[in-house]
């Protein structure tokens, strides 16, 4: 079980944790749950470090946001004892959750559960603060904002959980952001593959790397809501959102919608280059450079060549490398030859998915024809097999997904 921030946020909503975990373990289930930090706490420990220093040492940043799990194990496993039960708390470098040394960013490599897997077997409820590890050298590591989804998925890989259930401030994953869109539908089934898009491409419902690794590990995923009541079905009845392979949605959905889900992203930003001479290695010349940089490219377009031989190139980056690829490429404007660098942050990445996109045409145009009706300019496209992605001016980031939600005819109620 994994709860969030927003279910852990105070004294009265671990108290509700506790009672959800308790019922888990009268059922007749072994538990071990993973915990995130109250909400806006981690946000608030980011800062304290910023302040610290703008060019803070991550491994210094891991040892303070890690801080805000530590807590919340720890008052779970007190609110577990208070109902009777047996938990304790394993922080990271206890369990041990062995990560790379990528500090702010680090991976799972290995999780050793046996100890872990005595004490449950022994009726202990194991309490694992999400989102911290331990690295090679023995210091303290963070998965990247949102983790505490993957340390569950991992977690639950490790003692090979027969499901993962998420629970957090919404009752399953939703056709769309169901705090932009009221007509948002609850979706029963949602694939590994489109969860993986969905998430990619800005549903923070899901850690995208979570994702991947449920499909890697095979780990049934369920996203439900902590915020029910006593009497309310347990986890096994509650018709939370399931994540499930393609095969499974076969036999369980006969009328497959065309779209499953719409996100929407804030955080990139374009930027274009203009006049750029249009011959062989050009374009290498600006993407290699942001490649050795570890800045992660998006969109591309390429205008046609106009009559001089001279194109544009427009890009997107995260918002948070803007100020980096700008000086990459500002040094670099002689060799790439470019006239002028435009950019703009106040962009957002509208983006529909579905596995049904596979086997039906017309998805892209239902998209440009809803959006222009509304007079919304693309600035870019890209698409994958299930996958199509605009970018818009940002202000009409709203108005855009609730017109694409009605276009697709996935309003509910
Ligand atoms: P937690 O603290 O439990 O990890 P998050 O805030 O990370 O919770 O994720 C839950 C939030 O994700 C919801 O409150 C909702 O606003 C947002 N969200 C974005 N897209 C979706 C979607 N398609 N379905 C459900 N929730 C979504
Ligand atoms: N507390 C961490 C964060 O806010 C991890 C998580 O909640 O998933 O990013
Ligand atoms: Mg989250």
């Amino acid at each position: 079980m994994k709860f969030g921030g927003t279910s852990m946020a105070g004294t009265e909503r671990i108290r509700r944790v506790a009672r959800i975990v308790q019922r888990q373990q009268a059922a007749g289930h072994e538990v071990a749950v993973v915990v995130s930090a109250m909400a806006g706490e981690t946000d608030r420990l980011v800062n304290f470090c910023r302040e610290a220093n703008p060019l803070y040492d991550p491994a210094e940043y891991d040892v303070v946001v890690a801080s805000g799990e530590q807590v919340t194990s720890g008052l779970l496993a007190m609110h577990l004892q208070a109902l009777g039960c047996k938990a304790r708390s394993w922080l990271g470098w206890q369990v041990p959750i062995k990560t790379d040394d990528a500090h702010a960013k680090a991976r799972i490599e290995d999780i050793d559960a046996e100890a872990m897997l005595a004490s449950m077997a022994s009726g202990e409820i194991a309490v694992i603060p999400g989102f911290q590890g331990v690295a090679p050298t023995g210091r303290v590591t963070t998965l990247g904002r949102g983790g505490s989804d993957t340390s569950a998925v991992a977690v639950a890989a490790a003692v090979k959980a027969d499901r993962c259930d998420i629970y957090t401030d919404v009752d399953g994953v939703y056709t769309t952001d169901p705090r932009i869109v009221a007509k948002a539908r609850k979706l029963k089934n949602v694939t590994y593959e489109e969860m993986l898009e969905l998430a990619s491409v800005g549903s923070k419902v899901l850690q995208t790397r979570s994702v991947s690794l449920a499909m890697k590990e095979g780990v049934r995923v369920q996203v439900l809501s902590s915020f029910i009541d006593d009497d309310a079905p347990a986890a096994d009845t509650i018709p939370g959102t399931m994540i499930v392979s393609d095969e499974e949605l076969e036999g369980l959905d006969m009328e497959r919608q065309l779209i499953t889900g719409i996100a929407a992203d804030k955080n990139e930003a374009k930027i274009t280059l203009t006049r750029i001479s249009d011959r062989p290695g050009a374009v290498a010349a600006i993407f290699g450079p942001l490649a050795a940089a570890n800045i992660n490219v998006d969109m591309i377009i390429q205008n046609i060549a106009k009559d001089k031989g001279e194109t544009d190139v427009t890009f997107t980056v995260p918002i948070s490398d803007l100020a980096r690829t700008q000086a990459l490429l500002e040094e670099r404007k002689d060799t790439i030859g470019y006239y002028r660098m435009l950019s703009n942050s106040k962009v957002a990445k509208i983006s529909v998915v579905g596995v049904g996109m596979r086997s039906h045409a017309g998805v892209a145009s239902t998209m440009f024809r809803a959006l222009a009706d509304r007079g919304i300019n693309i600035q870019a496209i890209t698409t994958s097999e299930i996958k199509v992605s605009v970018l818009i001016d940002e202000d009409e980031t709203e108005l855009a997904v609730r017109v694409l939600h009605t276009a697709y005819e996935m309003d509910g109620e």
